[in-house]
């Protein structure tokens, strides 16, 4: 899938122009010539055939062929509420949360976290969220929220039905999903900061109705802990791996 191009502005006529990184790329890596064929998506769901029409400078022209709707979304609306670990971490964390199929990340200011999210990094990790969605062949990007407060990610997730928070010694342990929970159309997860959640933040999301979930007995790392939990609940509620998860690849 690596022939895939990410078109900023949504793509509704017969013509789509690529520009800065993407258009670099296909320019002086690739050396696309006029007539060269290309995958383009726009965040919309589809995906574009294209042929390149005019090589300029720092842009190029396409010619939009065909359009085809292609779902790899899974059958859950994942949001995953997590205190970003620290550099290059952050960016591979991002990286596998969109190839397993996250729709949303929310960075959370936690009591213990060694750096407090700030919201003009998250140009970065959009950036990385196109350069996985490309690699993976995600037609929608995940979404990167504004970060927010615990205490005020805690309140506005009062009415989602299915909300599990990551914690070691939580009162969920084992293979199976939580009992009584039909499977949910939308699902929040939460994973602490290095130095873990205070008392304080996790009694504040269990008196909210927040179920914590033990992940074994070895201390993961922030980005472990978060990716065991989207593929529990992946294949818990949207049947990854049990074979309900096909249909996916948009086959
Ligand atoms: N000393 C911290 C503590 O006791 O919570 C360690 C924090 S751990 C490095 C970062 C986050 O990953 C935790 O806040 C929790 O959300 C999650 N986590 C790591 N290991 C876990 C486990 N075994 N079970 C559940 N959650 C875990």
């Amino acid at each position: 899938m690596s022939d895939r191009y990410f078109v900023e502005t949504p793509i509704s006529s017969d013509r789509a122009m690529l520009g800065g990184a993407e258009a670099h790329h296909l320019i002086h890596v690739m050396r696309a010539k006029r007539g060269s064929r290309v995958v383009l998506f726009d965040g919309s769901g589809a995906e574009f055939a294209a042929a390149v029409e005019t090589i300029g400078r720092s842009e190029i022209e396409l010619r939009i062929l065909s359009r085809e709707e292609i779902d790899r979304e899974l059958p859950l609306r994942i949001t995953l509420g997590i205190a970003l670990p620290k550099g290059d971490r952050q960016k591979w964390l991002v990286e596998k949360a969109v190839e397993l199929g996250v729709a949303a990340l929310m960075p959370l200011k936690t009591a213990r976290a060694a750096a407090q999210p700030v919201e003009r990094a998250s140009d970065r990790l959009r950036r990385a969220v196109v350069e996985a969605s490309k690699q993976c062949g995600r037609n929608r990007l995940m979404e990167i929220r504004k970060p927010q407060n615990w205490a005020e990610f805690i309140e506005d997730s009062a009415a989602e039905p299915c909300r599990l928070l990551a914690h070691p010694q939580g009162f969920h342990r084992g293979a199976d999903p939580l009992p009584n929970l039909k499977p949910p159309q939308s699902i929040l997860l939460a994973v602490g900061p290095e130095g873990g959640f205070t008392p304080d933040e996790t009694a504040l999301a269990v008196a909210a109705g927040w179920h914590t979930i033990d992940l074994g007995r070895r201390m993961l790392r922030i980005e472990t802990a978060a990716l065991l939990l989207t593929a529990m609940a992946s294949q818990w509620y949207a049947g990854i791996g049990r074979g309900e998860g096909r249909g996916e690849r948009g086959e």
